[in-house]
């Protein structure tokens, strides 16, 4: 019965189910070592592990350097042997927190410090460090949001140095128009 709360947040696995069997308890781990990050939605929700990473890019359009991306209440994974090259219990902590704070009213770019902080750590920041400049949250967002890969490489190593209260890499220099050098996805 002490195990009612976990078996209730359980998943719907869909995909490969020899991996299924692999992850139940990688993710259950995952699940406890977030909970402080905030409460799961209520819900059915499900897991989909992808067979090949062609249907995980079509399915998600996530880039290739992506591993895990949420469509929906649906967490979709790379295939196995991919996973197996990272931390997969790393992996699912960031896209679990990403599912707690769904619905947190959180800028893109402070729920993603959240999901970075969570990936080596059990509890949030006690408080977080000072929040950037207008213009720099909003390059941020943009970055994670729309951005190509030197934006995002950027964004990320930004969030990384914020977190751990290190100096902060410089923005990228923006046209003299003051639009991004870059030209934001669809
Ligand atoms: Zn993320």
């Amino acid at each position: 019965m002490l195990c009612a709360p976990i078996l209730a947040q359980a998943p719907m696995w869909i995909g490969d189910p020899d991996t299924a069997s692999l992850l139940e308890q990688e993710l259950q781990a995952a699940m406890r070592a977030t909970e402080a990050f905030g409460a799961m939605p209520v819900g059915p929700w499900s897991v989909h592990l992808h067979l090949s990473d062609d249907s995980f890019e079509k399915t998600t359009g996530a880039p290739p350097q992506r591993f895990a991306a949420w469509a929906g209440a649906t967490l979709h994974l790379r295939p196995i042997e991919k996973l197996r090259r990272r931390d997969i219990g790393e992996i699912l902590r960031h896209e679990l927190v990403h599912r707690r704070l769904a619905s947190s009213r959180l800028r893109p770019w402070e729920e993603e410090a959240r999901c970075l902080y969570a990936e080596g750590h059990t509890q949030p920041q006690e408080s977080w460090p000072l929040a950037p400049m207008k213009p720099i949250q909003a390059r941020l967002d943009l970055a994670l949001r729309r951005g190509n890969t030197a934006s995002q490489a950027w964004a990320y190593a930004w969030l990384r140095a914020w977190i751990a209260r290190k100096p902060l890499p410089p923005a990228p220099p923006l046209k003299s128009s003051g639009r991004e050098n870059w030209k934001p996805d669809r």
